[in-house]
């Protein structure tokens, strides 16, 4: 799946939920988060992104590895 990270924090463009072919971006707090299950790996959502905030989970930068788990409970606790 990809995740989103710490630039999307009070940002949330919502220019990757127009790209995503399947609507699995969805509005949280703070943030944006992309439902791990529904998410199909086509990268749409990443180049569009105007902060950068959109990496394939194993790309992650170190410092926001945080947010893939993040972006995982975020559907847990729904
Ligand atoms: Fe949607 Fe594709 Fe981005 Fe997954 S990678 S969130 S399916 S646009």
């Amino acid at each position: 799946t990809y995740t989103i990270a710490e630039p999307c924090v009070d940002v949330m463009d919502k220019s990757c939920v127009e790209e995503c072919p399947v609507d699995c971006i969805y509005e949280g707090g703070r943030m944006l988060y992309i439902h791990p299950d529904e998410c199909v790996d086509c990268g749409a959502c990443e180049p569009v992104c105007p902060v950068e905030a959109i990496f394939y989970e194993d790309d992650t930068p170190d410092e926001w590895t945080e947010y893939n788990t993040a972006n995982v409970d975020f559907f847990v606790e729904l």
